[in-house]
Protein backbone atom coordinates (compact mmCIF):
# COMPACT_ATOMS: atom_id res chain seq x y z
CA UNK A 1 0.00 0.00 0.00
CA UNK A 2 1.66 3.38 -1.61
CA UNK A 3 1.02 5.61 1.86
CA UNK A 4 1.20 3.05 4.02
CA UNK A 5 4.94 3.09 7.05
CA UNK A 6 5.45 -0.36 7.29
CA UNK A 7 4.94 -1.20 3.71
CA UNK A 8 7.73 1.33 3.08
CA UNK A 9 10.28 -0.33 5.50
CA UNK A 10 9.33 -3.44 3.51
CA UNK A 11 10.65 -2.35 0.72
CA UNK A 12 13.84 -0.49 2.05
CA UNK A 13 12.20 3.05 1.34
CA UNK A 14 12.16 3.71 4.59
CA UNK A 15 15.14 2.37 6.93
CA UNK A 16 15.12 0.49 9.91
CA UNK A 17 17.02 -1.85 12.26
CA UNK A 18 16.49 -5.59 10.79
CA UNK A 19 16.96 -8.20 12.73
CA UNK A 20 15.45 -11.14 11.01
CA UNK A 21 13.24 -11.38 7.89
CA UNK A 22 11.95 -14.26 5.25
CA UNK A 23 10.00 -14.23 2.13
CA UNK A 24 7.22 -13.59 4.45
CA UNK A 25 7.83 -12.06 7.05
CA UNK A 26 10.44 -8.86 8.11
CA UNK A 27 10.63 -7.93 12.41
CA UNK A 28 12.62 -4.84 13.16
CA UNK A 29 13.20 -2.74 15.95
CA UNK A 30 10.23 0.22 17.21
CA UNK A 31 11.93 3.33 16.39
CA UNK A 32 10.14 4.59 19.94
CA UNK A 33 10.91 1.09 22.37
CA UNK A 34 9.12 0.96 25.63
CA UNK A 35 11.42 -1.68 27.00
CA UNK A 36 15.38 -2.73 26.78
CA UNK A 37 13.66 -5.21 23.86
CA UNK A 38 10.82 -3.85 21.56
CA UNK A 39 10.66 -5.75 18.27
CA UNK A 40 7.82 -5.02 15.77
CA UNK A 41 6.74 -8.38 13.73
CA UNK A 42 4.94 -7.67 10.23
CA UNK A 43 3.70 -9.79 7.33
CA UNK A 44 4.91 -8.63 3.95
CA UNK A 45 1.71 -8.59 2.65
CA UNK A 46 -0.65 -5.60 3.40
CA UNK A 47 -2.96 -6.63 6.40
CA UNK A 48 -4.35 -3.98 8.17
CA UNK A 49 -5.36 -4.88 11.58
CA UNK A 50 -6.72 -8.01 13.02
CA UNK A 51 -9.91 -7.28 11.82
CA UNK A 52 -8.23 -7.55 8.03
CA UNK A 53 -7.25 -11.21 8.71
CA UNK A 54 -9.23 -14.02 6.13
CA UNK A 55 -8.71 -17.28 4.62
CA UNK A 56 -6.48 -15.57 2.15
CA UNK A 57 -4.17 -14.16 4.23
CA UNK A 58 -4.23 -16.07 7.29
CA UNK A 59 -0.91 -17.94 5.96
CA UNK A 60 0.99 -15.03 6.43
CA UNK A 61 -0.50 -14.10 9.85
CA UNK A 62 0.76 -17.82 10.96
CA UNK A 63 4.05 -16.96 9.78
CA UNK A 64 4.34 -14.20 11.45
CA UNK A 65 3.38 -15.97 15.14
CA UNK A 66 6.24 -18.44 13.72
CA UNK A 67 8.76 -15.86 13.64
CA UNK A 68 7.94 -14.35 17.14
CA UNK A 69 9.89 -17.13 18.84
CA UNK A 70 12.68 -16.62 16.26
CA UNK A 71 13.16 -12.85 17.17
CA UNK A 72 12.91 -13.64 20.70
CA UNK A 73 15.89 -15.90 20.44
CA UNK A 74 17.61 -13.56 18.41
CA UNK A 75 16.71 -10.80 21.54
CA UNK A 76 18.04 -12.91 23.90
CA UNK A 77 14.81 -12.99 25.88
CA UNK A 78 13.70 -16.70 25.13
CA UNK A 79 14.48 -17.85 28.33
CA UNK A 80 13.58 -14.82 30.72
CA UNK A 81 10.38 -14.21 28.70
CA UNK A 82 8.11 -11.69 26.60
CA UNK A 83 4.99 -10.04 26.15
CA UNK A 84 3.45 -10.11 22.32
CA UNK A 85 0.58 -7.88 21.47
CA UNK A 86 -1.04 -6.63 18.67
CA UNK A 87 -3.17 -3.43 19.06
CA UNK A 88 -6.55 -3.24 16.54
CA UNK A 89 -8.56 0.44 15.84
CA UNK A 90 -8.89 3.19 17.30
CA UNK A 91 -9.35 1.96 21.14
CA UNK A 92 -6.74 -0.35 20.74
CA UNK A 93 -4.39 2.44 20.24
CA UNK A 94 -3.55 1.51 16.93
CA UNK A 95 -1.26 4.27 14.97
CA UNK A 96 0.17 2.38 12.06
CA UNK A 97 -2.66 0.02 10.12
CA UNK A 98 -0.50 -2.41 8.81
CA UNK A 99 -1.06 -5.07 11.21
CA UNK A 100 1.80 -5.85 13.66
CA UNK A 101 3.09 -7.99 16.63
CA UNK A 102 4.72 -5.71 19.18
CA UNK A 103 7.47 -8.46 21.10
CA UNK A 104 8.56 -6.46 24.15
CA UNK A 105 11.10 -7.80 26.63
CA UNK A 106 14.15 -7.43 28.73
CA UNK A 107 12.24 -6.24 32.19
CA UNK A 108 9.91 -8.23 34.55
CA UNK A 109 6.22 -6.45 33.27
CA UNK A 110 4.02 -6.68 36.13
CA UNK A 111 1.34 -9.84 36.30
CA UNK A 112 -1.86 -8.52 33.95
CA UNK A 113 -2.38 -6.79 31.08
CA UNK A 114 -2.66 -2.84 32.00
P1 LIG B 1 0.83 0.68 17.12
O1 LIG B 1 0.68 1.92 17.94
O2 LIG B 1 0.44 -0.58 17.81
O3 LIG B 1 0.17 0.84 15.78
O4 LIG B 1 2.39 0.52 16.88
C1 LIG B 1 3.11 1.21 15.92
C2 LIG B 1 4.54 1.18 16.35
O5 LIG B 1 5.34 1.48 15.23
C3 LIG B 1 4.89 2.20 17.45
O6 LIG B 1 5.42 1.53 18.58
C4 LIG B 1 5.93 3.09 16.76
O7 LIG B 1 6.96 3.51 17.63
C5 LIG B 1 6.46 2.19 15.67
N1 LIG B 1 7.01 2.88 14.53
C6 LIG B 1 6.48 3.93 13.84
N2 LIG B 1 7.28 4.29 12.83
C7 LIG B 1 8.35 3.46 12.87
C8 LIG B 1 9.55 3.35 12.09
N3 LIG B 1 9.81 4.17 11.07
N4 LIG B 1 10.44 2.39 12.43
C9 LIG B 1 10.19 1.57 13.47
N5 LIG B 1 9.09 1.62 14.24
C10 LIG B 1 8.19 2.56 13.95
ZN1 LIG C 1 1.35 -1.80 4.71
Amino acid sequence: MSDCIFCKIIEGEIPSTTIYENESVKVFKDIKPVAPVHLIIVPKMHIDDTEDINDDNKAAVAECLNAVKVAAKLAGVEKSGYRVISNCGKDGGQTVNHLHFHLIGGVKMREGLI
